[in-house]
């Protein structure tokens, strides 16, 4: 299939790449020009804008950081859904509000494109390794067009329902993957601070009630894990503001449905402090430093 593949970032470039080992005909465009050498590098064809990359495209596929953007990109005079022909399909895996997701989905019907929201879980690690989870809301129909396409970057397909629905299943997972980071680090700063080695209370705790995602694939502390975001100084990851983004879509659809999430705002309010001290940018898992005594 031609794909027009838009949003190289942590996520985007190694999803690209896997689309095009797999032998569909990628062109890719970023915001970014390092995203975009960056690409080219990897053997990508790459366009000077969203529009270029989209022509001929049979699918779009966008991995931008929030709601806004998805907007800008597809909607209004100037947006995407305006000059691609009908009969296309959009697949947006970026993370945004599910009344984002349901305002495109219902300008792409206006056009003749099909669209689903297909947010991913993963990591860097499962987008590198083409072994993502992918939550889709939208149309059965538009679901089994896109499936080749998401099986070349992903292993778990769900349909969560209708458009919006793959958004707040993966709300709700974020909020959950929050909570547990926060939780993760929390013992293992106490662990610390009373004399364990990090790596041995880590394997203890993995193989004990308390085992979870984070103590699988992501641990925190520095050195523990070779292929985690602590382990290069928190790069390459998923940024705290994008969790903070994520625990903050939460918590405004927990106002909206009047449901109680509590430690899912202390989670929230805890990466925005992180944030608010200068560390924005670096991989979620960072939060440990707000629990842990500075390296000396
Ligand atoms: P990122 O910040 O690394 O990359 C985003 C990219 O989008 C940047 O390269 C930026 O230049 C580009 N961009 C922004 N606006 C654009 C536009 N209008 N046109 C073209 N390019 C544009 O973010 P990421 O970590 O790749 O995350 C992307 C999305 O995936 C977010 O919604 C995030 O919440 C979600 N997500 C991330 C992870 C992760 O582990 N990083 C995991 C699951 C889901």
């Amino acid at each position: 299939m031609h794909i027009a593949y838009i949003g190289l970032g942590n996520m985007g470039a190694p999803m690209a790449l896997n689309l095009h080992k797999a032998g569909h005909q990628v062109t890719a465009f970023d915001l970014s020009p390092d995203a975009l050498r960056r690409a080219a590098r990897y053997g990508l064809r790459t366009a000077a804008s969203a529009a270029d990359a989209a022509r001929g495209a049979d699918v779009v596929i966008s991995m931008l950081p929030a709601s806004a953007h998805v907007e800008a990109l597809y909607l209004g005079p100037a947006g995407l859904l305006a000059c691609l022909p009908a009969g296309t399909l959009v697949i947006d895996c970026s993370t945004i509000a599910a009344a984002s997701s349901r305002r495109l989905a219902e300008a792409a019907a206006q056009h003749g494109i099909g669209c689903i929201d297909a947010p991913v879980s993963g990591g860097t690690g499962g987008a590198a390794a083409g072994t993502l989870t992918f939550m889709v809301g939208g149309s059965a129909g538009d679901l089994e067009r896109a499936r080749p396409v998401l099986q070349a970057m992903g292993q778990a397909i769900f349909h969560a329902g209708d458009a919006g629905a793959g958004q707040t299943a993966k709300i709700c997972n974020n909020m959950l993957l929050g909570i547990l980071m926060v939780g993760t680090s929390e013992a293992l700063a106490l662990g610390v601070a009373n004399g364990l080695d990090p790596a041995v209370l880590s394997e203890i705790m993995r193989r004990s009630s308390g085992g979870n995602w984070t103590l699988e694939k992501y641990n925190p502390v520095p050195g523990v894990m070779e292929n985690a975001p602590a382990s290069r100084h928190y790069t390459g990851g998923f940024g705290t503001d994008l969790m903070l983004k994520d625990l903050g879509l939460a918590q405004d659809s927990a106002a909206a449905a009047r449901a109680a999430t509590p430690l899912g705002g202390l989670a929230r309010n805890l990466y925005a402090a992180h944030s608010l001290a200068g560390h924005g940018a670096l991989d979620f898992s960072s939060v440990i430093r707000l629990l842990q005594k500075p390296a000396p």
